[in-house]
């Protein structure tokens, strides 16, 4: 059983500040530490609950935030730019679990909020829905047959998660107030609680189904600044009036995330 883990930062445990997520800060290392501490948790229950193959997809900017030496060696871990594709080496994947995620851009009160990228877009629709990295990534996975089985983050990121996957555990390690107001799980509290959800979820994987996406599939995507996108064929603007949302239709939704962020 192959088990696939993407991970962001923003919700593992005991990241608080934009300083534990942006490479130039002193927190940062300090992050990338907490990370690794979810990461072994989570490999540690994957293989408790069956798995004989766990790949560690590190998912934060530019996806070089883990220190190989910490992260427990049973996991392949696949770091840096794989451009076009969404989960690199998903092939033959039994199911995927998000990692330290965070809730849309614009929630009120959460943790770090945004969607791919808190300088570039405001907004995104899936088929008219508005969403946030865990639709978006689930529908992607989806695309390759793979269910999520598990989602871990904050608060807010629960109750998002519940809309889009209410079937699927989430594991709450932190509780959220602001932008950089939070509430962690002590360390190693939250370490046994992920270790124990995700044993419980690899266990019973074959429970869960692919996210359902209907097609072709509309992105829909509002940019905070001034629209970068008029070049690209087949966008087009809803609002005449507002050249920074645009959207395109196609039959493949990971082809076109990559073609319009
Ligand atoms: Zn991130």
């Amino acid at each position: 059983m192959k088990i696939y883990i993407f991970a962001d930062l923003e919700g593992i445990t005991g990241v608080r500040c934009r300083g534990h997520v942006l490479k130039d800060q002193p927190e940062y290392p300090e992050g990338c530490g907490f990370m690794a501490g979810d990461v072994n948790a989570c490999i540690e229950g994957c293989f408790l609950g069956g798995a004989d193959e766990v790949i560690i997809r590190d998912g934060h900017g530019s996806g070089i935030n883990l220190d190989p030496a910490t992260v427990d060696p049973r996991a392949r871990l696949i770091q840096g730019a794989t451009p076009g594709v969404r989960y690199a080496e998903f092939e033959g994947t039994d199911a995927l679990i998000l990692l330290g995620y965070h809730a849309m851009a614009g929630t009120p009160g959460a943790l770090l909020e945004h969607t791919y990228s808190s300088k570039a877009y405001q907004n995104l629709w899936l088929n008219g829905i508005r969403a946030g990295e865990v639709m978006i990534d689930a529908a992607i996975a989806a695309e390759h047959g793979v269910p999520v089985i598990m989602v871990s983050g904050d608060d807010k990121t629960r109750a998002e998660t519940a809309k889009v996957l209410p079937t699927v555990p989430f594991c709450q390690v932190k509780s959220s107030s602001g932008l950089e107001q939070s509430e962690s799980l002590a360390q190693e509290k939250a370490h046994a609680l992920i270790t124990a959800m995700t044993a419980g979820a690899v266990k019973r994987h074959h429970e869960f189904k692919p996210f359902t996406v209907h097609y072709p599939v509309t992105l829909r995507i509002e940019m905070i600044e001034r629209c970068q996108r008029e070049g690209l064929t087949g966008v087009k603007y809803p609002d005449p009036t507002d050249c920074r949302i645009y959207e395109k239709s196609a039959d493949n939704l990971e082809k076109l995330f990559y073609e319009l962020l």
